[in-house]
């Protein structure tokens, strides 16, 4: 790994203040992804910036009906929380299964999103829940904030704050895992709202992406039943040693008609 600077800002007009100052930086908040891929060569930035000295990144609170999740706050955190565990129990649950306690102890939300892993869990999960990104300039809607195969809408020298989230009535999520990395194959979230339902699906090549086709047939009843017939495109999902593109489809159509059972079970 090649040498860089770091330093530990207390707040986030400090981070913005460093993001701008025209060194090569990138923002180091578990570091689970970032630091593997500068071990690898895959990046050099010449500054870390870190964000666990800064407080207001690293809680939840509730507003106006709303659950607000700080970013810098980590898998495991948000695994145990009671207000997550109320507000939405298979968000907390499927952060509860990210990877191994070592990940989970240090990887965070806002890290998983900003990194935008087609394998990683988070994407489906706000994706489903038609989550707010909160950043320090605006507010993106998680239906524009993934921009394919690792991308984001964020801007390089932006921040993610929080993710803001409505109550389903149900939520659950459902992953076929690697089992030597438990990276999600496949998997997909659902969540049943007043006004319908939203299905996100994560391991396809471009990233979390929803099934409109699934969401339409749950609106009407949400029952696995209706989803007979459906089918996922193998052509938009990854491939690799660990699976191929048609197993991957296959997979996503039977974690999808599990998932909507799992919710119904666990609203019982
Ligand atoms: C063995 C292993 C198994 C894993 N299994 C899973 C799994 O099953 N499911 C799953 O979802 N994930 C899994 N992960 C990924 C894990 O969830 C990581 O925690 C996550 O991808 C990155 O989070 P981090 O906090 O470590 O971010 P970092 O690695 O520190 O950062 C990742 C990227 O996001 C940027 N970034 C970080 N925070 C912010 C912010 N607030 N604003 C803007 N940009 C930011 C960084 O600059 C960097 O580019 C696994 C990881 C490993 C190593």
């Amino acid at each position: 790994m090649q040498d860089f600077d770091y330093c530990r800002p207390t707040n986030v007009a400090e981070v913005l203040a460093l993001l701008r100052d025209g060194v090569d930086s990138k923002l180091l908040a578990g570091g689970q992804s970032l630091l593997a891929s500068m071990k690898l060569g895959l990046m050099a930035p010449a500054r870390l910036i870190a964000l666990d000295r800064i407080p207001a990144l690293r809680s939840s609170s509730e507003e106006q009906g709303r659950l607000c999740l700080g970013a810098m706050q980590t898998h495991g955190e948000l695994a145990a929380s009671p207000a997550l565990q109320a507000w939405v129990p298979g968000l907390a649950q499927m952060a509860g299964h990210i990877a191994d306690a070592q990940v989970r102890a240090m990887g965070t939300v806002g890290g998983s999103l900003a990194n935008a892993d087609p394998a990683a869990c988070w994407p489906a999960g706000v994706l489903a829940l038609g989550a707010t990104l909160i950043t320090d300039r605006r507010e993106i809607a998680a239906d524009d904030f993934f921009t394919g195969l690792f991308g984001t809408a964020l801007e390089p020298d932006e921040l993610l704050c929080g993710i803001r989230l409505r109550q389903p009535r149900r939520m659950a999520y459902l992953k076929f895992e690697q089992p030597a990395s438990r990276f999600a194959l496949v998997g997909v979230a659902v969540a049943q709202f007043d006004d319908g339902v939203r299905v996100a699906l994560t391991g396809t090549s471009q990233g979390a992406i929803r099934l409109p086709a699934f969401e339409q047939a749950l609106s009407r009843r949400f029952d696995p039943a209706v989803l007979q017939g459906l089918r996922v495109d193998e052509n938009i999902m990854s491939a690799d040693l660990h699976a191929g593109a048609d197993y991957r489809a296959h997979l996503a159509v039977v974690l999808a008609s599990r998932v909507v059972q799992q919710a119904l079970e666990a609203s019982e």
